[in-house]
């Protein structure tokens, strides 16, 4: 049984990738169809939303931060445009970042951090502890320096994939809300997809955004090695509390570590502030522990003490899309018809301007955008081929 009319493309997974790449193509006239059961409830939902190439950059993995840096200085014209696309408001955090370091190691970290972001030539100031708390006023009296990272914002990204599914209904987006179970392909070539209810809808191209579930667990899952994304499924846990809104909150995203650990405090302007995040390989577990709430909670405290006042409002845990080098999948795989946009791992948010921009530039005119040539699915194939032989 087929489910509506053949469509120009078809986009499985609702998250901030999938609900951006079928806006952006809605924009270029193509017919979408986005299918998912349940939009925006996915890793998207538990994300922070920092866009922080800067704070987040890690060493070997500079290609990433170039990817990271396009799509960071796309964020306020993307959000523009947004907002006049739709009634949902959402907006970049007007605060910035500060990295803050407690103990010696903590100093010797930001140190490596620092000469790093030199070695590059990113816009970061140092900062003595003194420095940070003229910043911020509610960090610890225990800070003993940090890094001022300007550039580096935040947006709330549950409000983001509202906006983003609002804005693809005007256009003309069609949204499924079941499952999708296979692929079609014909003629070796994927035609559409076939959903939990047995219908099949059929189009053109396939975009899989369905994050996790991309990989060998998703409708992907029965297609030969070499075709199946190598996305896995990372956990993390974040805390979401609530203060007064006003001058008396934290203004910019503090990051740091205590005890050995990263943490990060994120306020949204509005009195809403999300601790985050730890990162487990657990399989597609999504418990919540009494663990990891408190090892947050501690982290995050031993940064800004005053956050112990706050209400507790929500303890969440969804799974990252990681890939084997931590870089997104973004482009058309070895299968004709057969696109992906997943594997965005810890930068889904931050990446869902380029991401978008280049899915639906290739999507409309059949040319692969330059931006994302680094982040070929390909990357993967020859590998896949050589494991299944
Ligand atoms: C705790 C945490 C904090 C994070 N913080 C940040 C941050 O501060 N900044 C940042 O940039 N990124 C952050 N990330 C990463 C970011 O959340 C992800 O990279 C991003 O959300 C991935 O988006 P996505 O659309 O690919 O996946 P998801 O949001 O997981 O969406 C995938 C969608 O696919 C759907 N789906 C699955 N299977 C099917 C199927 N068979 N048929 C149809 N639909 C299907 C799901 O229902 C889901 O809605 C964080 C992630 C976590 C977990």
């Amino acid at each position: 049984m087929t489910a509506g009319g053949r469509a120009d493309v078809v986009v499985v997974g609702a998250g901030v990738i999938g609900a951006a790449v079928a806006w952006r193509t809605a924009q270029r006239g193509l017919s979408v169809v986005l299918v998912d059961p349940a939009p925006g409830c996915g890793a998207s939902y538990a994300a922070a939303g920092m866009l922080a190439p800067v704070a987040e950059a890690a060493y070997g993995e500079e290609t990433l931060l170039g990817l990271c840096l396009d799509s960071a200085a796309r964020y306020p014209a993307f959000l523009a445009e947004l907002r006049g696309a739709c009634d949902v408001p959402v907006a970049r955090t007007s605060g910035a970042t500060v990295v803050v370091a407690l103990d010696g190691d903590d100093l010797r970290a930001l140190d490596r951090l620092s000469d790093y972001h030199d070695e590059l030539g990113l816009p970061v100031r140092r900062l003595t502890g003194r420095d940070c708390r003229r910043l911020e006023p509610l960090l610890s009296p225990r800070v003993r320096g940090g890094l001022s990272v300007e550039g580096d914002h935040a947006v709330d990204p549950r409000a983001l994939v509202q906006a983003l599914l609002a804005a693809g209904a005007r256009r003309g987006v069609r949204l499924v809300r079941r499952s999708a179970s296979s692929l079609l392909v014909e003629s070796g070539s994927a035609r559409g997809v076939r959903l939990d209810t047995g219908e099949d809808l059929t189009a053109d191209v396939v975009v899989v955004a369905a994050g996790s579930w991309s990989g060998p667990t998703g409708p992907l899952g029965g297609l030969p090695a070499h075709l199946v994304p190598p996305v896995r499924p990372v956990k993390g846990q974040v805390l979401r509390l609530r203060g007064e809104p006003g001058p008396a909150g934290l203004t910019r995203t503090v990051r740091g570590w205590a005890h050995g650990a990263p943490v990060y405090v994120v306020p949204y302007g509005d009195g809403r502030v999300v601790l985050g995040a730890t990162s487990e390989e657990m399989g597609f577990n999504t418990d919540v522990t009494a663990g990891g709430a408190y090892e947050l909670l501690r982290d995050a405290l031993a940064l800004v003490p005053g956050l112990a006042e706050l209400e507790l409002v929500e303890a969440t845990a969804r799974l990252r899309p990681a890939t084997p080098d931590n870089a997104p999948l973004i482009g058309p795989t070895a299968m004709p018809g057969l696109v992906l946009a997943t594997g965005h791992y810890r930068n889904g948010v931050l990446l869902a301007p380029v991401t978008a921009d280049a899915l639906a530039g290739f999507l409309a005119t059949g040319v692969p955008a330059g931006e994302v040539s680094a982040f070929s699915p390909r990357r993967f194939s020859a590998t896949a081929q050589q494991v299944s032989r």
